[in-house]
């Protein structure tokens, strides 16, 4: 019998540029307005420029007296207090020899030029300026003390933020400050989500023989909507390929992604491939990576000749979960304008020793220690989803480089890899 050829392994720079060529056409353009209350993190559309001075005039950054250098020579000069300006309200402009006695965020009236915050004060009641007393100012202030200028945190007209930017609760107060009552987004990307294999079964019922529990389910919904995905779960779908191809089919329907997990291997029960070649066109990849050696790639035919684009997973929990981390993500990056790499590694300690790498580049399940090192998962197998609950992050690994403990390695945060 004669055997096919073993297909030589795609490096996995080689696959995401593939992903991202191929999800590049189907990048989405629909935006919707939304409140900035309700903006966390959705992708700016079309980016923020102020429309006026942050701060809009200068203002105190301290509890004091707003006065003119010039008029305190040296310490202990007194001075009229002539007004008070709480946070909120517009003083007079300052006569010369008086202060104005103000509040942290109160605007620095007109003529004054320096603050001198209230421990290095003294106040004396009077009957001077309206019952206001008068100040003894104990140091000698430079010109622009405390003082923060008008637009010394943005200037009208500036950009603060940018298309294709994820909106963290920083930028959501950067739009605020600025004045931005509403922002202009991305809508969601759509993802549908389904597993395949008939071995699969939901927590709470009863487990049968042979069956085991559908734990990517959980994983990869979990992904999409950390990912500000509107994600559909379209549950289990049998290994048949009448069944696989409906699934494939509706999914195709009203979302812009479909990820499934399992039957993308070679194998009489994987379904996936043949399922996608009949409704639409799929690539079947042997990337150079471990876990998550064969992934799937592809889009499925709407009826109105558009079509929703297919990545099939790897059913191995730890392989489905770090294919979506690398390749989903470049694709779901990709259809919403943003930059498809890998977030920049950290070079770390390693306090392992890992002497015999694979020939693919890995993904080493890794946490840090308190000595500002890196230990291993003692189990790397891709079956083995405790690893990946442990793992802070994963060692970016080339292929076949041995590591000894001490080597400086190439650490990736999970918290930087999942909600991108
Ligand atoms: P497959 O890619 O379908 O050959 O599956 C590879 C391995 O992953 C098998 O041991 C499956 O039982 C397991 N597996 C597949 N899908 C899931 C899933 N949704 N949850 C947990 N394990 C799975
Ligand atoms: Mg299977």
């Amino acid at each position: 019998m004669n055997r096919p050829e073993p297909r030589p392994l795609l490096s996995l720079d080689e696959a995401m540029a593939r992903l991202v060529a191929g999800a590049a056409p189907h990048r989405i353009t629909q935006t919707e307005a939304l409140s900035t209350f309700e903006a966390l993190g959705r992708v700016l559309a079309q980016g923020v420029n102020s429309a006026l001075d942050v701060p809009p005039e200068d203002n105190t950054s301290m509890d004091g007296y707003a006065l003119r250098a010039a008029d305190v020579p040296q310490p202990g000069t007194v001075l009229a207090v002539a007004q008070r300006i709480p946070a909120g309200v517009v003083g007079q402009p300052l006569q010369a020899g008086t202060a104005a006695r103000i509040f942290t965020g109160g605007q620095v009236p007109a003529g004054a030029d320096a603050v001198v915050m209230q421990e290095q004060c003294e106040a004396l009641p009077g009957e001077a300026a309206g019952g206001l007393g008068s100040v003894r100012v104990n140091s000698v202030p430079q010109a622009g003390q405390w003082i923060r200028r008008r637009g010394e945190d943005v200037q009208r007209g500036a950009p603060v933020l940018h298309a294709g930017e994820r909106l963290t609760p920083q930028a959501l107060g950067m739009a605020a400050s600025v004045g931005a009552g509403q922002l202009t987004v991305l809508r969601r990307p759509r993802v549908a989500i389904f597993s395949t294999g008939d071995e699969l079964m939901m927590p709470g019922e009863p487990l049968r023989p042979g069956a085991i529990y559908n734990s990517n389910r959980f994983v990869l919904r979990g992904l999409a909507q950390a990912a500000g995905c509107e994600a559909t779960d379209l549950g289990i779908v049998p290994d048949r390929l009448d069944a696989t191809r409906a699934a494939l089919r509706q999914a195709a329907e009203h979302h812009d992604l479909i990820v499934t997990s399992g039957g993308v291997s070679v194998g009489e029960e994987d379904h996936l491939k043949p399922a996608a070649q009949a409704e639409g066109q799929v690539d079947h990849w042997q990337i150079a990576m471990k876990p998550g050696k064969p992934l799937a790639f592809g889009a499925i035919r709407r009826p109105d000749g558009t079509s929703a684009l297919l990545v099939g997973l790897p059913g191995n929990p730890v392989s489905s979960f770090i294919t979506w981390l690398l390749a989903v993500t470049a694709v779901l990056r990709t259809l919403q304008g943003m930059s498809a790499g890998l977030p920049r590694g950290l070079p770390m300690r390693a306090d392992f020793d890992w002497l015999k790498p694979d020939k693919r580049r890995e993904f080493l399940r890794v946490r840090l220690n308190a000595e500002g090192g890196l230990e291993l998962f003692g189990n790397q197998s891709s079956g083995v989803l405790t690893s990946a609950v442990w793992a802070d992050g994963l060692v970016d690994n080339p292929p076949a480089q041995a590591i000894r403990r001490g080597d400086s390695v190439c650490f990736l945060p999970l918290s930087e890899l999942v909600a991108r």
